[in-house]
């Protein structure tokens, strides 16, 4: 298990308020991207194709902290484009920790040797380094050569500095599942806190969308490698039982896109970290005015082959809650990879997907008075 106990402990008080308060939706982690900005470009990436006005913005602490306000989750995620990049990152994690948020930061660790002196450890912060896999394959993922070996470098010296650290790991098409689960040893022996794997999801702006994993092949990949780790118990995941029974075709369950409430430099993104189809002003505004029920598997197409761990760490920590029981069985069994798997949701009646990068573009240049800027795929957006 990767997750610290006073973690455990302190979600599950915050779960248990929210369900005995009869709250429908509640947030449990809130995914700040205080910039797009990146220092690198993965073929897998949805999130740095704007244009360079749009790269240069940064949300500023003021809007970070109230962000973290105003959602209230126990739990606060700072990617991007790569969060080192911006200059008052020390700032927006001292003040997410003087709220007693647990504090993840996703970085690719390139920036990390040159600018860990600016942070402190902390029981309550931890530094989430992208690493997709063995040295080769991660390097390919990120289009660069010797990524990896720093990334590991900056891995060990955060470590040696005392803070907490785990691995982010995202599968693609190409995964073999032999080579993920050497990659997964080669991790723990690294004595990491924890990993946390995900399928890709295949974003509407990703150059490379030809690898990413549809449903079943998903579900199989995943059946594949926690063979190879004793239903997966080999390995510390910072993820619950029920989420990897998930990703292994062992669970029918549908997102919960409100769960990870996304705060850009846009504003309140509808209706998930994955999707951007529209923007809210306040976090109320995007609770209260957005469509859920037309998002999802089964009901969108964009949504059809998502399994990914923002959209489904809520509906798995859901459905702990309602039965601790099935989540034990599992941590003491581990993930089954044999035998039927759970019922799919039918995908005859979703609606067809909307392709609406180009307009959020738009309007957003428009706000910074900047009227024609051509992006890096499709037209000119004007
Ligand atoms: S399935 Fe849910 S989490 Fe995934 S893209 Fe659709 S709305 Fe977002």
């Amino acid at each position: 298990m990767g997750i610290p106990l006073r973690q455990i402990l302190l979600i599950g008080i915050y779960v248990v308020r929210q369900h005995l308060a009869g709250r429908q939706r509640y947030p449990l982690v809130l995914m700040l991207e205080p910039l797009f900005r990146c220092n690198l470009s993965c073929a897998g990436c949805g999130k740095i194709d704007y244009p360079e006005p749009i790269l240069n913005r940064r949300l500023s602490v003021e809007e970070c902290l109230e962000a973290i306000d105003e959602c209230g989750t126990p739990v606060v995620v700072l990617a991007g484009g790569e969060p080192l990049l911006h200059k008052e990152l020390p700032q927006i994690i001292e003040g997410a920790l003087a709220r007693r948020k647990f504090v993840i930061v996703c970085t690719n660790a390139l920036l990390l040797e040159k600018k860990i002196h600016q942070y402190r450890p902390s029981p309550y912060f931890t530094w989430s380094i992208h690493l997709d896999g063995d040295e080769e394959t991660h390097d390919c993922s990120v289009g660069r050569s010797g990524v990896y070996e720093r990334a590991v470098a900056a891995l060990k010296l955060a470590q040696a500095r005392g803070f907490r650290v785990t691995i982010n790991c995202t599968l693609f098409k190409a995964a073999d599942p032999e080579r993920v689960a050497r990659f997964f040893d080669t991790v723990m022996a690294l004595e990491v806190d924890g990993l946390t794997v995900s399928p890709g999801y295949a974003y509407e702006r990703a150059p490379d969308q030809k690898h990413f994993l549809n449903r079943r092949a998903t579900k199989e990949l995943f059946r594949r490698i926690f063979r190879l780790g004793d239903g997966g118990k080999r390995w510390a995941f910072n993820q619950s039982a029920l989420y990897l029974d998930f990703l292994a075709g062992n669970q029918t369950y549908q997102c919960t896109p409100w769960g990870n409430p996304t705060r850009t430099i846009f504003g309140w993104q509808r209706p998930c970290y994955l999707l951007g189809e529209g923007y809210a002003k306040t976090y109320r505004e995007l609770i209260e005015d957005t469509h859920w029920d037309t998002y999802g598997t089964g009901r969108y197409e964009k949504c059809a082959d998502c399994m990914v761990h923002s959209g489904y760490e809520a509906s798995a920590v859901t459905d702990m809650v309602r039965r601790p029981w099935k989540a034990a069985w599992i941590a003491l069994r581990g993930v089954a990879t044999e035998g039927l798997m759970a019922p799919e949701i039918p995908l005859d009646r979703q609606r067809p997907a909307q392709f609406v990068f180009s307009r959020n573009v738009a309007e957003r240049l428009s706000e910074t008075g900047v009227s024609k800027v051509r992006s890096k795929k499709g037209p000119a957006t004007t």
